[in-house]
C-alpha cells in the first residue's frame, strides 16, 4: 500500500505516467542483470548444436529410395531391406503376357535364388541392395521393400 502510494506521488511529481515508470524500472533491472552480455558460447555446446543442425538439414533425411517390387519411391522409414530367401517368389511371378520377346525384359538378375527358381519376376533393379562382402556369391544383393509390399 505504501509502495503504491509512493509511485502515485512520484507519478504526480514528475508528470510521467505510471506504466512508463514501471517500464523504466524493469529496463534498469534487466540492464543490470545482463550487463555482461553477450557472452561467448561454450565451444562444445556450439559444436554439438552445429552437428545437430547439419544432421537435420542433410539430404540423407530427404532421400527417397526405390522399392524393388512396386518401383515406388519412399523415404527410408517406409522401406526395409529383406534377403531374397525370405521372399515368396511364386507370389511375384509376372503375367505370361510380359514374357513375350516383344517386351525384351531380362528376367535374369544375377541372384541364384531368383534365377534358379524358374519364375519370371519383374523387379526394379534400383531396389537391389548390394551386399558389402564381395565373395558372397550366394547372396549378391538383398531387396529393398516398402511397407506395402513387405
Ligand atoms: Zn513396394
Amino acid at each position: 500500500m505504501n509502495e503504491s502510494n509512493n509511485k502515485d506521488i512520484r507519478t504526480i511529481e514528475t508528470q510521467v505516467p505510471l506504466c512508463v515508470l514501471e517500464m523504466n524500472n524493469e529496463f534498469d533491472l534487466l540492464k543490470e542483470q545482463y550487463e555482461d552480455w553477450p557472452q561467448s558460447v561454450n565451444r562444445v555446446i556450439a559444436n554439438n548444436a552445429l552437428a545437430e543442425f547439419r544432421n537435420n538439414i542433410s539430404c540423407d533425411s530427404l532421400r527417397e529410395s526405390t522399392c524393388a517390387v512396386c518401383s515406388g519411391l519412399y523415404s527410408c522409414e517406409y522401406l526395409s531391406t529383406v534377403p531374397v530367401q525370405e521372399i515368396c517368389l511364386p507370389l511375384l511371378e509376372t503375367n505370361k503376357y510380359f514374357e513375350e520377346p516383344f517386351f525384351e525384359i531380362d528376367f535374369v538378375y544375377g541372384h541364384p535364388c531368383i534365377d534358379k527358381s524358374g519364375y519370371k519376376i519383374l523387379f526394379d533393379r534400383n531396389g537391389f541392395v548390394k551386399r558389402n562382402t564381395n565373395d558372397d556369391n550366394e547372396n549378391p544383393f538383398d531387396l529393398r521393400l516398402c511397407n506395402n509390399c513387405k
